[in-house]
């Protein structure tokens, strides 16, 4: 998620430290073998070897003037160099009785022979020589290469070190003033930054002093963010680390990463052990979720450490998560991470702090209306604003501008959403006439029924993410709950698509896919969780499996009850297509008027889809804005 998971330090290095190793010890040796060479060649003096043939060629010339014998090597010096740069000593090993050889040097004239004993002494003391100077060599690159390595506390000697990277506040930088949105959360953790600062003042009241707490909340929402404000608030040191970070390919590594980082920490009390994504080490050592030996081990060691140490020192234990469901029960209970802080999604006011905190350093023309920007961005976290906010920065550049607009912010939200305009792409005529009708068939649905949102904008622009074209609605302001009614205009809603589709081509594509989706999960959710069916009733026939996740559901009823669910959700899916069928042939000339400007233009804002709608129905202006105010009517 940031930097400190980025350390150089992990088992992932391994690899390339220990060719590194393999490499130097090979340069050693090399580096020991050519000394030794060396060595040897520096003992027989600087003097070049020949032929014994070419000696006694030499020795015939007269050019010899003193030889010695060793062992059966024989050192001869030469008369006068005979040519520039060739060597005045040479030596050449014996080939015959030495006896010979004296017979020939008399022959020569040659009175200069000695015979040299065997130097016994010189030849132990050279070999131990060049052994002390390869060993020495040896010795101190291998020294100076485990330093290192230890530094970096890799390879074995650093596998069960614990990774984490302690943050002094100075480098966390953050404070509560840079989280936006979760004002409970920060009022929860406010306590605990006051206990930071002040262990005595709770302890000599007798109260006990919070161990840990667990963040939890969807991806995105700022658990990290608010986790480093704590310690940026505190002044305290921060460790952070990721749960992953404990589990290794070793049983037993994790544990003693465990045991280290708490030792570490306590050294460096008051401080805050932030452990990211906690459920890779904390999940239910229940075999349901898959037992893990090393993962036990790991938990058991976290459990033990979290029973272990004394509060009143000022360490403090924070741990986030999206999966708090998978969390073994030991781990939640009082004594360790008692206390829970939801981090869920930004509401509206929420969100609009958000985009504030990110829009501070960004130049923003008059136009920004940041309000607006929330309203079309339900459902959006932390991370997706600030993500919009950068994109708007970066299209304002890209159009040459100085400052930022409320286009460019709209623009960078469908990019965040939906991704970016696939110019590329080109629609046969045909494939445009059935995309223009397909979303004006969503639009016109909304619009003619009185619990759906007023439509933004229709386009059929490609984007990359893979729509050939959509339609933009935003609320007019945001919904926590959703009746009966609206659900089912929501179902019709997701089907006018494919109604307009089958109206005016007589035939279907596979462009409704996703709006199919949509639709199946809004009508089981109605039927198995809200209790919204007649065959039902009121019973609860789904769970939420990860709710601050994808959200997934499981059933909760017998196979025959499946069966019937299906049946119903069918049934109910049906009705509102029949329903999207029933109101766009009632109004095909209106759809063919807006499909035809859109095929035109390409997008269309919402004014101009309402102008059009307004004036096929005969419908005047004052009269629906009337509408809106007393019945909470679509507008545009
Ligand atoms: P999480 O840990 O919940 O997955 P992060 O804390 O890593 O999310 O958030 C990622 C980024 O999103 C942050 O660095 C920050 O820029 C932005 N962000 C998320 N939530 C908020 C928030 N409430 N206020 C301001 N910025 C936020």
């Amino acid at each position: 998620m940031d930097q400190n998971q980025n350390q150089n330090n992990g088992p992932r290095n391994d690899g390339p430290k220990n060719k590194q190793s393999l490499l130097v010890i090979l340069i050693c040796i090399i580096i020991s073998l050519v000394m030794v060479n060396l060595l040897g060649r520096m003992s027989k003096g600087m003097t070049s070897e020949v032929e014994y043939s070419e000696f006694i060629e030499m020795l015939d010339k007269g050019e010899v003037e003193s030889v010695s014998l060793k062992a059966d090597t024989l050192t001869v010096t030469l008369k006068k160099q005979k040519k520039m740069g060739s060597p005045t000593t040479i030596y050449t090993t014996l080939m015959e009785d030495s006896s010979e050889l004296v017979k020939r040097l008399e022959k020569a004239g040659v009175e200069k022979f000695n015979r040299e004993k065997q130097d016994v002494v010189s030849e132990v003391l050279y070999t131990l020589l060049s052994m002390v100077v390869s060993v020495v060599v040896m010795v101190t690159l291998m020294s100076f290469l485990f330093r290192r390595m230890n530094k970096n506390g890799g390879m074995m000697g650093g596998v069960g070190k614990s990774k984490a990277k302690a943050y002094v506040q100075k480098e966390t930088g953050i404070t509560f003033k840079d989280v936006a949105g979760q004002d409970e959360a920060k009022e929860s953790l406010q306590e605990v930054v006051d206990f930071l600062h002040n262990p005595v003042k709770y302890t000599t009241i007798g109260a006990k002093l919070p161990k840990g707490a667990l963040l939890v909340g969807p991806p995105g929402t700022g658990k990290t963010l608010l986790a480093k404000a704590v310690a940026g608030e505190a002044h305290v040191p921060f460790f952070s680390l990721s749960g992953s970070d404990f589990v290794e390919m070793f049983v037993g590594v994790g544990a003693s990463r465990v045991r280290d980082l708490f030792e570490e920490a306590k050294k460096n009390a008051p401080c805050i052990i932030f452990i990211d994504e906690v459920d890779a080490i904390g999940k239910s050592r229940d075999a349901r979720y898959g037992g893990n030996d090393e993962r036990e081990q790991t938990l058991n060691q976290l459990l033990a450490e979290m029973d272990g140490f004394d509060t009143s020192k000022g360490l403090l234990i924070l741990a986030a998560t999206n999966r708090p469901e998978v969390l073994d029960p030991a781990l939640l209970r009082p004594g360790r991470f008692d206390r829970r802080v939801i981090v869920d999604r930004p509401d509206l006011k929420g969100r609009v702090n958000i985009l504030k905190v990110h829009a501070k350093n960004v130049a923003l023309d008059e136009s920004v209306d940041l309000e607006g920007i929330a309203l079309a961005t339900s459902g959006a976290v932390g991370s997706d604003l600030a993500n919009m906010i950068n994109e708007a920065a970066i299209l304002a550049v890209k159009n040459g501008r100085k400052a930022v607009s409320q286009k460019d912010l709209l623009e960078a939200v469908e990019v965040v959403l939906v991704g970016k305009e696939k110019k590329d792409r080109i629609l046969s005529q045909e494939e445009r006439k059935i995309v223009s009708y397909h979303e004006v068939g969503h639009a016109l649905v909304s619009a003619l029924q009185k619990d759906s949102e007023p439509v933004q904008k229709i386009t059929i622009v490609p984007r990359t993410m893979g729509a050939l074209g959509y339609v933009m609605h935003v609320p007019e302001e945001e919904k926590f709950l959703n009746t009966r009614k609206e659900l089912e205009a929501m179902l019709v809603g997701y089907l006018g698509g494919r109604a307009a589709e089958e109206l005016v081509f007589d035939t279907v594509t596979t462009g409704a896919a996703n709006d199919i989706e949509q639709a199946t999960k809004v009508a089981r959710a109605m039927i198995t969780q809200y209790g919204m069916s007649d065959r039902f009733g009121l019973m609860g026939l789904a769970e939420t499996q990860s709710q601050y996740l994808d959200g997934r559901t499981v059933l909760n009823c017998g196979d025959a009850t499946a069966t019937e669910i299906d049946h119903e959700v069918m049934k109910l899916l049906k009705k509102s297509y029949d329903e999207a069928k029933r109101l766009l042939s009632e109004n095909r000339e209106v759809m063919d008027k807006i499909a035809g400007f859109l095929i035109q233009k390409e997008t269309i804002t919402g004014k101009e889809f309402m102008k059009i709608f307004r004036e096929a129905k005969g419908i005047k202006e004052p009269e629906i804005q009337d509408a809106i105010e007393q019945k909470n009517e679509i507008v545009e």
